[in-house]
């Protein structure tokens, strides 16, 4: 039989395939179950192009390799070519009646890990090279996939380039956390200074390099010529910090813009969120309708809660003053000047606002050195952006583009000038006013997917004592 081009499960399924019925048709995919009995075996076929398998039903007393059909168990991977015909049994439209079945890989149901449904997500994480063969992280990834489009998507569209910064860097003012040491440098032989310390000079690139925290620092440069550019790109946080909301290696998006104050940088970080909240509720609403019928009644609620709702607007201060009368017993106690914990941030949007909030204007004391200074002398024109269930999922701020007031930052904070003597030449010429924002892309993936630890909406994790795969 002349071999025939395969069609993806997504087009029988989803698409208009009448016009195949009656037609030979040819998939390729891996069982995800087999059932039956001695004259008749049902296969569920799952190509990962869409969460529904395809049923492949085979006639046993007619199909002539029975040996074969002995081992299309669930996880083996096979080709099927048979008629696509309406199926007579409930929850599916169609079904192919296969004639010839192709096997590519057998996979033991003794040793087969992904024998049955409902495997906890700690044993999945320990399985993470074969987690993408269910229906969760088949989800998962694709929603993931589309969201990374559709950020492209509305950058693209609304005038913002796209800017690439680099993942190794040479300075450690970054401010955002503890970072990776990148070194070629052999730990049997250090070469060091005369007083004792490392002699970096001798390493790959003649200087201490680590992985980025952010692509920040270099966006600005880029909006300083570009206007309106963008990152998206991989950062590395060496922070001991075991969460369900914190990786070591996660993937951000930062957005930067010229001749934009705070007040604009918040209407893009509203409007931007909304819309990737949007494209995924209609673009990928079979995995989403999966995920809320498995996980969590209120998914779909708490997305549309995202689009309905103004963000909220407020202070810092004014946070803390209804944080202080809200009568409540925090874990981590409140007062003006301390950093806002998820317990916190979450009363604000879940109980009290019941909306998402934009806290703006916090003590210069707990934020980065670039961003700038209010009249006031206390706070800066940081804004954070707080979501139901996350707390924290976008921080930003207008930039601090006065010469003199940066440099005077950064000598408060002890920030060698000389590792970023580059940064501040923007402010020396031709400076403007400006803005930006980080969104860690995985907790908006934990938002729109309902998950509950982070490590469940990236393929491969990384955390602390965790590098596997
Ligand atoms: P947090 O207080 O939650 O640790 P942060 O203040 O360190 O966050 P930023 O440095 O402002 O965060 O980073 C920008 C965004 O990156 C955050 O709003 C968040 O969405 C995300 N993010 C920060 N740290 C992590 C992490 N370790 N893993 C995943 N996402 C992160
Ligand atoms: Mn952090």
């Amino acid at each position: 039989m002349k071999s025939l081009k395969r069609t993806r499960v997504s087009e029988l399924l989803k698409g208009d395939s009448s016009h195949l019925l009656g037609k030979q048709v040819n998939v390729k995919g891996w069982v995800r179950t087999r059932r039956g009995n001695k004259n008749v075996a049902f296969i569920a076929l799952n190509d990962g192009s869409v969460i529904h398998s395809i049923q492949v039903v085979v006639d046993v007393a007619s199909f002539n390799n029975n040996e074969l059909l002995k081992k299309v168990t669930t996880g083996a991977c096979i080709s099927v070519t048979g008629v696509l015909v309406e199926s007579v049994g409930k929850g599916q439209l169609y079904e192919i009646q296969a004639r010839e079945i192709e096997l590519y890989g057998d996979a033991d149901p003794g040793r087969y890990p992904l024998q049955k449904k409902g495997h906890s997500f700690e044993f999945l994480r320990e399985i993470a090279h074969l987690r993408p063969r269910t229906n969760t992280f088949g989800a998962i990834l694709r929603i993931r996939h589309a969201l990374s489009f559709a950020i492209h998507k509305y950058f693209n569209d609304n005038g913002f380039f796209y800017l690439h910064t680099p993942i190794i860097t040479g300075s450690d003012c970054e401010g955002a956390g503890a970072m990776f040491r990148v070194t070629t440098l052999s730990f049997d032989d250090v070469p060091r200074k005369e007083d004792g310390s490392i002699d970096f000079s001798r390493d790959f690139f003649g200087k201490e390099t680590n992985l980025t925290v952010s692509g920040q620092l270099e966006a600005e440069l880029g909006a300083m010529a570009l206007s309106n550019v963008y990152t998206f790109g991989p950062t590395f946080r060496a922070e001991n910090s075991n969460t369900p909301r914190h990786l070591s290696e996660f993937w951000m998006i930062e957005p930067e813009m010229a001749f934009c104050d705070i007040d604009d940088n918040m209407n893009l970080a509203e409007d931007f969120l909304k819309y990737l909240v949007k494209y995924i509720m209609d673009n990928c609403e079979d995995d989403l309708e999966f995920l809320q019928k498995m996980y969590d009644n209120d998914l779909l609620k708490r997305l549309d809660f995202v689009l309905k709702n103004e963000f909220e607007r407020i202070t810092y201060t004014e946070a803390i003053e209804i944080l202080e009368a809200s009568g409540r017993e925090f874990e981590f106690p409140v007062s003006w000047g301390v950093d806002l914990q998820s317990e916190h941030e979450r009363y604000l949007v879940e109980q009290h606002f019941k909306k998402p909030v934009i806290l703006t204007d916090y003590p210069k004391d707990i934020k980065a050195f670039y961003m700038k200074l209010n009249d006031d002398g206390k706070t800066v024109r940081a804004l954070d952006v707080l979501f139901p269930k996350i707390g924290e999922i976008i921080g930003g701020s207008q930039r601090e583009e006065r010469y003199d007031k940066l440099s005077q930052r950064i000598k408060e904070m002890k920030i060698n000038s000389g590792d970023v003597w580059w940064y501040l030449e923007t402010r020396k010429f031709g400076t403007a006013p400006h803005s930006g924002f980080g969104l860690g892309f995985e907790r908006l993936m934990l938002f729109i997917t309902g998950m509950d630890n982070i490590r469940d909406v990236i393929p491969f994790p990384r955390t602390p004592m965790n590098a596997e795969f």
